[in-house]
């Protein structure tokens, strides 16, 4: 199975990319759309990202 359109994904925040994890770690990564594109967090960081949604910090935090 290829995905031949779709850029490989990479996480936005530690720049994983998603070659390096296995199928069943990416099935827990979450992506977002942001600006026209998706952005992707890898499964570590989206347990990290959700706490920040609680925490409701601005996306220029992460700049
Ligand atoms: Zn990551």
């Amino acid at each position: 199975m290829t995905a031949g359109s779709s850029p490989v994904a990479t996480c936005f925040r530690c720049g994983v990319s998603r070659s390096s994890v296995s199928d069943l770690e990416f099935l827990a990564w979450s992506s977002e759309r942001a600006g026209g594109g998706v952005r992707w967090l890898c499964q570590v960081c989206s347990k990290a990202h959700v706490r920040d949604i609680e925490g409701k910090l601005p996306d220029e935090y992460w700049r």
